[in-house]
């Protein structure tokens, strides 16, 4: 049997959540693979970009009234 050791101090990946292995061995730690630190990365950027709109919807207050044609006149 060549079962290797897995460590008991495995991150999970902040990307698919899997277990990463250790830095020596994983140079794309704390990533399980290049592939998920791009896809992390990605998202980074997407919510970065994405700047949150906080404008308040400015109304006109006090419409102007419209006058009643069938007014006392
Ligand atoms: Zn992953």
């Amino acid at each position: 049997m060549m079962s290797r050791p897995v460590s008991a101090t495995t991150t999970p990946c902040p990307s698919c959540r899997r277990p990463a292995p250790p830095r020596p061995e994983n140079p794309e730690f704390p990533f399980c693979s290049a592939r998920c630190r791009a896809v992390d990365l990605g998202r980074w950027l997407t919510e970065a970009y994405r700047i949150p709109t906080t404008a308040p919807e400015l109304e006109e207050d006090e419409a102007p009234v419209v006058p009643d044609p069938d007014g006392d006149g």
